[in-house]
């Protein structure tokens, strides 16, 4: 089969590969739509998580079943599945604590375009059928499917960890795609006002549409000093970082009251240590937390936030600006998001 591929860091390219094998408890899908992802870019342009040579790229898409193992006893050949970017094994240890994410080893439950090939294939592998897919409901397009693998259960896993509450002030740095679901989960969570950081004309008219109420540029000045302006000195109850790199904890702890909470989703693809200022920190006993995690995934989560988008509380329209028709158009959807032109938010290509 043809697959997009990292051939080596800093390098992509097609390449043929067998087709991937059944095992019992697992699923082989052909893809409906897939969309590429910021990490994507991380992992094959900065080397982020090491070497990956001849990968197949992509954790963001949906399907039809193709094949299915003897012991699948809830999804058949020909059902049009969804599928998280992160596919756990459910009875791994750190499964059954609590962190499925993070089954068999640190960040593990993250295989595809990670530990094994993506879905930027002919077809793609998923372990554990019967836990990480989910039929696809017929209200959902294979587009806003691809949404749902990641941007969604991301954005709305940083909420979580920043553990936003009724009428809470939140900010979110960083309004891509990530971001933006990040806003649209603290305004379904409640918070009273969302403060959203980004630079660009299009994500900030979407995160207007899903919620957040004031403005910031992280090129206007430091996002500290900004939001202590919008607040009166005060700062904000609950942060969720989407965007910036490592230095962006000091602005973000300075910005935060204390004992508030950062949930931080983004993917830090550089430096060496994070640097968390002291004395804002309230020289170690400002009840200030931080935690950093990546997305839970598995079936249970996607039939409930897929059930947000059928009954009309998540419009998932708004964070695709390019579409693609055609595997071939992998590669250009890829691209786009390597070289993010100012009017982009997510691609998608409809197989
Ligand atoms: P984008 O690149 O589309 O968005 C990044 C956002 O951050 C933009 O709004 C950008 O502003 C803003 N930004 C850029 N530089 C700074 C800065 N110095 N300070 C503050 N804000 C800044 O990324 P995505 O939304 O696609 O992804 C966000 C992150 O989440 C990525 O690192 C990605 O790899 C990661 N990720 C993590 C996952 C997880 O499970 N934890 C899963 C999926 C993705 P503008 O463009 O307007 O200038
Ligand atoms: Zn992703």
């Amino acid at each position: 089969m043809k697959g997009y591929a990292m051939l080596r860091i800093g390098e992509t390219g097609w390449i043929e590969k067998e087709r991937p094998e059944c095992g019992p408890l697992d699923a082989i899908i052909r893809p409906l739509a897939v969309s590429p992802c910021t990490s994507d870019v991380h992992t094959v342009w900065e080397g982020a998580i090491g070497e990956r040579e001849n990968m197949i790229l992509g954790h963001e898409g949906c399907g039809i079943v193709e094949e299915v193992g003897s012991l699948v006893k809830d999804f058949k050949v020909g059902d049009r599945i969804m599928v998280a970017a992160i596919t756990p094994d459910w009875g791994s240890l750190e499964a059954q604590s609590g962190y499925p994410m993070h089954s068999n080893g640190m960040l593990a439950g993250w295989k595809f375009s990670n530990f094994k090939d993506g879905v930027f294939g002919e077809y793609f592998h998923v372990n554990e059928a019967d836990s990480n897919l989910a039929l696809l409901p017929d209200e959902i397009s294979p587009e806003e499917a691809c949404m749902l693998a990641d941007m969604v259960p991301t954005g709305f896993h940083g909420v979580e960890l920043a553990d936003i509450q009724f009428g809470d002030t939140v900010l979110v740095i960083g309004i891509g795609p990530v971001g933006l679901m990040a806003v649209a989960g603290a305004n379904l969570r409640g918070a009273a006002r969302i403060i959203a950081v980004g630079s660009r004309p299009v994500t900030i008219e979407a995160a207007k549409g899903y919620g957040a109420t004031d403005f910031i540029s992280y090129k206007d000045g430091p996002i500290d000093e900004q939001v202590l302006d919008l607040t009166n000195g005060k700062g904000v109850d609950r942060i969720v970082i989407a965007g910036g790199d490592v230095s962006t904890f000091e602005p973000a702890i300075k910005a935060l009251k204390p004992a508030g909470k950062i949930g931080n989703v983004n993917y830090l693809g550089g430096g060496v240590y994070i640097q968390i200022p002291r004395v804002e920190w309230g020289v170690g006993m400002g009840h200030k937390q931080i935690v950093g995690g990546l997305m839970p995934g598995g079936r249970l989560r996607m039939e409930k936030l897929s059930q947000l988008v059928v009954n009309k509380k998540l419009d998932l329209n708004p964070l695709i600006t390019h579409r693609f028709n055609g595997f071939e158009h992998v590669e250009d959807a890829l691209f786009l998001m390597k070289d993010k032109p100012k009017d982009l938010i997510k691609p998608v290509v409809t197989i």
